[in-house]
């Protein structure tokens, strides 16, 4: 049981890390730079309301991004200004390219959270079969 629960909650991550479907793996989550409403090919709506996924974005994203900053200010900025404001740009290049895969783990993270703690108002779509592609 355990096993198959770890098995979930790595493939969900994985396929949010690869902006596909948390459930399916295989619809997207992303029309460019635009974010899709629901999967176009099982149906699982992403966020049914707006603001579903911003905890997850925030202590997933966020925190660890701001404690990076704050760790190169007081660490590094202060002795060595120049390299400071390199790795800090880096970083910025690094978030900003990164902010796809950040978004479809924070979905997944939503996702997960609704299939160990379903709400009658906010179904999942069944398991797909398996032996399809995933
Ligand atoms: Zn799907």
């Amino acid at each position: 049981m355990t096993s198959s629960r770890s098995e979930l909650i790595a493939t969900a991550l994985r396929r949010g890390l690869r902006k596909r479907c948390p459930h399916c793996g295989e619809g997207r989550l992303f029309s460019g730079w635009s974010f899709l409403h629901s999967c176009p090919v099982c149906g699982l709506v992403y966020a049914r309301n707006p603001g579903d996924t911003w905890a997850f974005t925030i202590f997933g994203d966020r925190l660890p991004l701001g404690a990076m900053i704050a760790i190169i200010y007081f660490g590094v900025v202060r002795s060595h200004p120049a390299l400071g404001v390199s790795m800090l740009v880096a970083l910025a290049a690094l978030a900003i390219w990164t902010t796809p895969n950040r978004w479809g783990v924070g979905i997944a993270l939503h996702y997960l959270s609704r299939v160990y703690w379903p709400d009658p108002a906010d179904p999942v779509p069944p398991p797909r079969a398996t032996g399809s592609s995933s």
